[in-house]
């Protein structure tokens, strides 16, 4: 599932785009925000995800940028969170918490609290996100101005609420002081151009962390698979736009700290490895709520003893269904109330589905194991305050947003899943 079927809430969101757009930086004239030339600027933190950037598209010879960004900082091949979707990654990656604490456990929820509601891609209400904080929260909160060219989650008013009272208008929420509504048709050059405009203001409004994002890398990925050539173009188009980063914040002497990652890599798929759940079990018997890399599954009132005997254990090598419960414990999923009752985990590859698909199954796909080595992100951390380490070994994603803390200048968070052990020898006092 991609981040990016959402041609028609957009329109629905198109006077929200066109007031993110209204309020964005665009109409400042360059000269009229452009710095005195005695001002030294204060580093801003920049993170950067490339959706579906798998670690060893680094290794292609196609990304100069990316690859010089590396060698003057460090990098790795970051282990992402289970699942190895979009929307837990990105919500991890900004929280330091693993989806199983912070409520977004998949790209599409149900909550038993909120009977007939689902959590899609698209959905801004605070209930579905409030339960993690995100790091622009933190940051604005300590008074660090934050500025957003998309992220899962960077449109939601944090912490505030859904009035029950019709139209049902959100009351009260922290969101960055700039941010933009996605929009998938603006262009790599666009969204970087937004940054940089942000970067041009005055050092009062000017963002000290900034997201930015581009999910070209990932369309690719799952259109054509990891293997193929026009999913290597992707990459060296998205390295491009960072290049233009870099030449962009050097004419306006911004140094910046910047952190790039993805939120997972991706697997080859095929027709030639597909499991069929109704050819074993009754699929009028359960509810799913996800197929595809993995299949979530709540049985029908009356029907659980039923369903537990035809699916749990392993279905021949590449494929065992667990209690939501009783997953193996290094993927710390589970306990969450809006993880369905049953999972159906195949191997990274392979693909579970409960009925025979319509079309052929080819491409690619993540969403498996974390730990399996197609899933592993990208992750380069480069900039004044990162010392050339080069390489430094795997590291669970949930040890981004503490370096992004340690970056900003906050508080080490309390309580998080992840801590800033592998950077600390990196950091620049
Ligand atoms: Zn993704």
């Amino acid at each position: 599932m991609r981040w990016i079927v959402r041609a028609a809430i957009l329109v629905v969101a198109a006077s929200l785009s066109v007031q993110a757009w209204a309020s964005s930086p665009q109409s400042i004239p360059a000269s009229a925000a452009s710095p005195t030339q005695t001002e030294t600027k204060a580093p801003v933190t920049i993170l950067v995800s490339i959706d579906g950037f798998r670690a060893d598209y680094l290794d292609r010879g196609v990304t100069p940028n990316l690859s010089a960004l590396a060698a003057a900082g460090i990098s790795s091949a970051m282990r992402p969170s289970y699942p190895s979707k979009t929307f837990p990654n990105h919500w991890t990656l900004v929280t330091g918490l693993r989806p199983d604490r912070t409520g977004i456990v998949a790209n599409k929820m149900l909550d038993a609290s909120r009977p007939g509601d689902t959590f899609t891609m698209a959905s801004d209400d605070p209930f579905w996100w409030n339960a993690a904080e995100p790091i622009w929260v933190t940051a604005e909160k300590a008074g660090v101005r934050t500025a957003t060219a998309f992220w899962p989650g960077s449109n939601v008013a944090w912490g505030g609420e859904r009035s029950k009272d019709w139209p049902n208008p959100i009351t009260g929420g922290t969101r960055p002081e700039d941010w933009l509504q996605f929009n998938q048709a603006l262009t790599d050059r666009q969204r970087v151009d937004s940054v940089i405009d942000w970067l041009r203001r005055p050092a009062e409004t000017r963002p000290r962390f900034v997201t930015l994002y581009f999910d070209e890398v990932d369309t690719a990925g799952h259109e054509y698979g990891p293997d193929d050539q026009r999913t290597t173009d992707a990459v060296a188009n998205v390295d491009k736009a960072i290049g233009r980063l870099r030449e962009e914040l050097a004419k306006l002497g911004q140094p910046a700290n910047l952190v790039i990652v993805a939120d997972h890599g991706m697997a080859a798929i095929s027709q030639d490895r597909l499991i069929v759940l109704d050819r074993f079990s009754n699929s009028d018997d359960y509810d799913v709520v996800e197929d595809g890399v993995y299949a979530s599954i709540n049985p029908k009132a009356g029907k659980e003893a039923m369903v537990e005997k035809a699916l749990l254990g392993a279905h021949g090598p590449h494929l065992t269904c667990y209690r939501k419960a009783e997953v193996p414990e290094r993927l710390h999923y589970g306990r969450n109330p809006r993880v369905p009752a049953i999972l159906c985990l195949p191997d990274a590859g392979w693909t579970v589905v409960v009925h025979p698909p319509k079309h052929k199954v080819e491409g690619g796909a993540h969403g498996y194991d974390n730990d399996a080595p197609e899933m592993r992100a990208l992750f380069i951390a480069s900039g004044p305050a990162i010392k050339p380490l080069g390489r430094i070994p795997t590291f669970d994603n949930v040890d981004v947003a503490p370096l992004l803390r340690d970056l900003i200048g906050l508080a080490p968070g309390q309580g998080l899943d992840g801590d800033d052990a592998p950077f600390r020898g990196a950091l620049v006092k």
